[in-house]
């Protein structure tokens, strides 16, 4: 077995029976980072010996015969606005360029906690606003499939460590498609949980209302694993779920009888890529095969999303990083007059472009005033596209829509562009703002090679049926196991 780019089944299977341990698996991953992440560019910081050394201890466990984790010596790349501590937490921001946090985000705990090993630091854009990567202050991660094209983002490190066979899972957090769009790009698997299902005490905030962490693997059983040793109540995080987990992995395979699955006919209409609705068009065929039914749905304030989200996160951006003062936190300007020169110095030199523009965005909008006309109205239209979903729910068991309008877009090619940027959302935001469950999966490629992502939705706590559905998927076809030649 070729380690780097295999399953987490096939990694658990290896390492159980003996023909590998934690310690080749964590250094076969290692090497492959090494060799590979130079064009690729998903890592701000590798892990190197704290990895191993968690890898020995696993091995050692295992040898005298003590209890495993459920993700025992699987290599883990972790987003980088996840506190992690002892390590660098950046958000890939000048502002916490040199910040080390002093404590662990509960996923951290619970992946510690499953003995999975945590391999390194994965990009993103700037505080996770984005979706490119580019937004990075530090540097800009390549699509393994194309390196001319971007990975998506904002956990765009992420997918394209996955995508890469750099490491076979990774945490990204997901605010308005943040997990799902760089999954869809890079041809992996990627799961948006509920609002809720996952603690996320310790993710850097950026908009409290929408923000959830989830898994990324580079199949559904390894999206399933993970989420099952995330997932569940915190007392550290007071709109955290305390309901039961299910065991996503037990129940993967079992077929879904009379599955009714739900199309917005809008969807595959204007603006959609031709190849990637032919992508679609063929999974819905594919899912007809297996003995779905179709019903079409009708989300008739989904046209409003992408202004209702571009009000709302940008709000409650502003008031998050309101924090970061130049006192409390990260970067302080060397030269200043007084306290809010301080302030302003700090922020105006630590800010990249965008972060600062969705400060502006959010302060305006929930400015004496205008608060009513933007903020609050957004709000009403969130409850509107809520009540879409629960309507469109009571005629199907899922909704199968497009990940994104296109195939991963070229670097460099909306950077100048940001409304281009937040159009290309139209498809993911809705999942946040009504807090129901989304995974993406990969559907195709395009004829340039590039990979083509479907996006499953289903109620809220269905995490169990969404991985199902897509495991169907994934028994049909052979999308999952196709990988990126690198170029060394
Ligand atoms: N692209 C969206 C934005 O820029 C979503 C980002 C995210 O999910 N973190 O806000």
């Amino acid at each position: 077995m070729t380690i780097a780019g295999a399953t987490t089944a096939d990694l658990m299977a290896a390492v159980a029976s003996g023909e590998t341990t934690a310690v080749e698996v964590a250094q076969a991953f290692l090497d492959r980072i090494e060799a590979h992440d130079g064009s690729i560019d998903a890592f701000l910081h590798v892990s190197k010996e704290n990895a191993l050394a968690q890898a020995a201890e696993v091995d050692t466990k295992r040898r005298s015969g003590q209890p495993l984790g459920k993700l025992a010596g699987l290599p883990i790349a972790i987003k980088d606005n996840l506190c992690t501590k002892g390590e660098p937490t950046t958000c890939s921001s000048r502002m916490l360029e040199k910040f080390v946090s002093p404590y662990d985000a509960t996923v951290i705990e619970r992946l510690r906690a499953a003995d999975a090993v945590l391999i390194g630091r994965t990009n993103l854009d700037e505080f996770a606003m984005g979706s490119s990567t580019e937004n990075s202050a530090f540097k800009t991660t390549r699509n393994p499939w194309n390196v001319a094209h971007a990975p998506g983002g904002s956990s765009g490190g992420s997918a394209a460590a996955v995508a890469a066979g750099m490491a076979p899972l990774a945490l990204g957090s997901d605010t308005g498609g943040s997990i799902r769009q760089p999954a869809g790009f890079c041809g992996v698997v990627g799961l948006k949980p509920t609002y809720g299902r996952v603690s996320r005490y310790g993710l850097v905030a950026f908009a409290s209302s929408l923000d959830q962490i989830g898994p990324m693997a580079n199949d559904v059983h390894g999206a399933a694993l993970l989420l099952e040793a995330i997932a569940g109540g915190d007392p550290l995080d007071s709109t955290c779920l305390p309901e039961a987990v299910p065991s996503y992995t037990s129940t993967l395979e079992e077929p879904i009888a009379g599955l009714r699955i739900g199309v917005v006919r809008s969807h595959y209409g204007e603006g959609l890529d031709a190849e990637v609705n032919a992508a679609l068009q063929r999974a819905i065929e594919q899912y007809e095969d297996m003995g779905a039914t179709i019903v079409d749905v009708e989300m008739p304030h989904q046209q409003y999303s992408v202004a209702t989200y571009y009000v709302i996160a940008p709000c409650e951006a502003s008031s998050n990083l309101a924090r970061y003062d130049g006192i409390h936190y990260g970067y302080r300007a060397p030269q200043f007059d007084d306290m809010i020169d301080l302030y302003a110095r700090s922020r105006g030199e630590a800010f990249g472009a965008e972060v600062k523009r969705r400060i502006m965005l959010g302060t305006f909008a929930l400015s004496a005033g205008y608060a009513d006309q933007y903020y609050n109205k957004a709000l009403k239209v969130r409850r509107l596209i809520r009540r879409d979903f629960d309507k469109a729910f009571e005629q199907c068991d899922v909704i199968l829509t497009p990940i994104a309008p296109t195939p991963a877009f070229k670097i460099g090619e909306m950077a100048d562009d940001p409304l281009a940027m937040y159009l290309s959302d139209i498809f993911t935001i809705g999942a946040n703002l009504a807090g129901v469950p989304g995974i993406s999966l990969p559907a195709g490629f395009s004829s340039s090679g590039l990979p083509i992502g479907m996006q499953l939705l289903a109620p809220a706590l269905q995490e169990e049926r969404l991985l199902r559905v897509a495991r169907m998927f994934e028994r049909a076809t052979d999308w999952h196991t196709r990988r990126p030649q690198l170029s060394t």
